[in-house]
């Protein structure tokens, strides 16, 4: 007999469960966020009362929905205003608004992208930079994580009929190290490519006025395609292409992820635009943010925790094994301390991690509890 609906979900149910590596959702209720170690909010912007304010009062004007796609009867005003606070931050002359920084790579890359481009990622790009090519017939060719010598060799062997597009995260997600914007940028010019980087958790965090580790540092000519995300260190949702005007067009022409779908809520957007003004005139959020990494990094090395190198909000403890991960997890769980329990397929097998995030919003009791549970865990482990 063919092999039916039901019988083909319980299989792939049991080898996940087999493998350790079955995915569960907590519930969680309002209230005390402050021990949250999981998030992306890291200027503490996502629960401030300025950003809900601002998204009621985006409502109450606009509507709670944007009623259209931004083709047909969506692109409202507030809309148009982001994209030119967009533009403006990230030093680029237009941006393009998304609801999602999922969609925004997937639209990017399927517009720009057929099955004959060549596309070069690095092995640690987040998943949908690999979805977005695979949605346009582009096969990615991954070089090895940050390597510029491996990303030369296959650039060099690729064939030069059609012009190629390297593709990295800014911030690494999951293990928070950075690409190294400049030296990409030469290497991807150098051989007539574009360059795609996607600074979800760059943006708001770093950069001099908080745009990012791309922003205003690096021009259109090292970098033509600049991918930010709303949802993360701005605290609300959505995202943005920036580029020059004729990059914007296409994607506005072609981008079928941008075209067929509505747009954002206004109050979304609403709420973002507050937060820009937040991220401009609040400074010290930023300041406060590496003075908790610093903290975070200089105690967990004298309790000889295993942090990688990371600079950045995101410090991975790469502990390797999955059942091991899940335990320090619950550990820290009991300790009402949230962290990201991390398994493949997101990271490659073999290196299960906490992946902890620091914000601006936790404060010095809750940077002291961490570390102690960590501590205990660590202490658990060896005898
Ligand atoms: C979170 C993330 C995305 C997706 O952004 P969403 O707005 O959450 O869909 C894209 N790229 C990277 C690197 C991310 O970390």
């Amino acid at each position: 007999m063919a092999e039916t609906w039901t019988r083909r979900l319980n299989e792939r149910a049991a080898a996940r469960r087999a493998e350790g590596l079955w995915r569960r959702r907590t519930t969680l209720a309002p209230g005390d966020t402050r021990r949250d170690f999981a998030g992306n909010d890291y200027l503490g912007l996502a629960g401030d009362p300025r950003l809900a304010e601002a998204q009621a009062e985006g409502a109450r004007r606009f509507g709670a929905g944007a009623r259209a796609s931004h083709l047909v009867a969506g692109h409202l005003d507030v809309h148009e205003r982001l994209e030119q606070r967009l533009a403006t931050l990230t030093g680029r002359p237009r941006a393009l608004l998304f609801s999602t920084g999922y969609i925004a790579n997937l639209g990017t890359l399927q517009a720009l992208c057929d099955r004959h481009t060549p596309v070069f990622q690095d092995r640690l790009n987040h998943a949908s930079l690999i979805d977005g090519a695979r949605l346009a017939g582009a096969p990615s060719r991954r070089f090895h994580h940050r390597d510029l010598a491996d990303l030369e060799r296959l650039l060099v062997r690729a064939p030069n009929d059609a012009p190629a597009l390297v593709v990295s995260d800014g911030v690494f997600s999951m293990d928070g190290d950075m690409a190294d914007i400049a030296e990409l940028a030469a290497t991807t010019r150098r051989h007539g490519a574009w360059l795609m980087v996607d600074d979800a958790h760059g943006l708001g965090v770093l950069g001099e006025h908080g745009d990012g580790c791309v922003g205003r540092a690096h021009g259109i000519d090292d970098v033509p395609i600049l991918v930010g995300t709303l949802g993360k260190a701005l605290g609300s949702a959505g995202a943005f292409v920036a580029g020059d005007a004729a990059l914007i067009e296409h994607l506005i022409q072609f981008a079928r992820p941008y075209i067929y779908t509505t747009a954002q809520p206004p109050g979304v957007a609403a709420a973002t635009l507050a937060a820009l003004d937040i991220l401009e005139d609040e400074t010290e959020r930023r300041t406060q943010l590496f003075e908790r990494i610093d903290r975070f990094r200089r105690e967990a090395a004298t309790l000889g925790l295993p942090l990688t190198d990371s600079r950045t909000p995101i410090q991975p403890i790469v502990l390797g094994d999955n059942a091991h991960v899940m335990r320090w997890a619950e550990h820290l769980g009991r300790a009402g301390l949230r962290v990201g329990a991390i398994r493949a397929p997101t990271v490659p097998r073999g290196q299960a991690r906490l992946r902890i995030t620091l914000s601006t919003a936790h404060d010095d009791d809750a940077i002291d509890a961490l570390l102690e549970a960590l501590d205990a865990c660590r202490r658990e482990d060896i005898s």
